[in-house]
């Protein structure tokens, strides 16, 4: 059955200087695959892309799976970034076998890992670095060209079942 997880992801934005911060169109997110029949797989999405890459097992290595980013946006306030993510994917019923677990429409254990981007006016350099779900929190991201503040992440984002 089809199903629909949106994510929620914020994150505190520090003034000055001005960073060009931009989320990447794309992200990881830990999935129950009923291809590989394993849970807990870490799946990359590609906006734009029709389907997704799941991180597989030992012996089936990567593989497609029908899954896709179906909304992606941003609401920027002075201080912060929100980004709204609507991802869809296939899933269906199946047990693990060598977790000897059941598989879940969301996964026991929800994560996911965003991508961002920003470019230095000092330095004239971009730059990246990720934020995700399991983390040490507050997280603080500085730039690696001239080392000012960029982001901070106070809050774990958040993933739910769409009905
Ligand atoms: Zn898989
Ligand atoms: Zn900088």
């Amino acid at each position: 059955m089809l199903r629909t997880v949106e994510v929620r992801t914020v994150l505190a934005v520090p003034g000055s200087p001005f960073h060009n911060l931009h989320w990447r169109a794309n992200l990881d997110l830990n999935l129950d695959c009923f291809v590989c029949e394993r849970t807990g797989r870490t799946t990359r999405f590609e906006l734009g892309a029709e389907r997704a890459v799941c991180s597989g097992t030992g012996e089936t290595g990567k593989h497609h799976t029908a899954a896709r980013i179906a909304a992606f946006d941003h609401t920027d306030a002075r201080d912060r970034t929100t980004l709204r993510a609507v991802v869809d994917y296939w899933w269906a019923p199946f047990h693990d076998a060598k977790r000897d677990q059941p598989a879940h429409a969301l996964t026991r254990a929800p994560w996911v890992r965003h991508y961002l981007g920003y470019y230095c006016p000092e330095q004239d350099e971009p730059g990246e670095f990720s934020t995700q779900t399991n983390l040490v929190r507050p997280q603080s991201a500085a730039c690696q060209h001239c080392s000012a503040p960029i982001a901070e992440s106070h809050e774990t984002p958040q993933l739910r079942l769409l009905p």
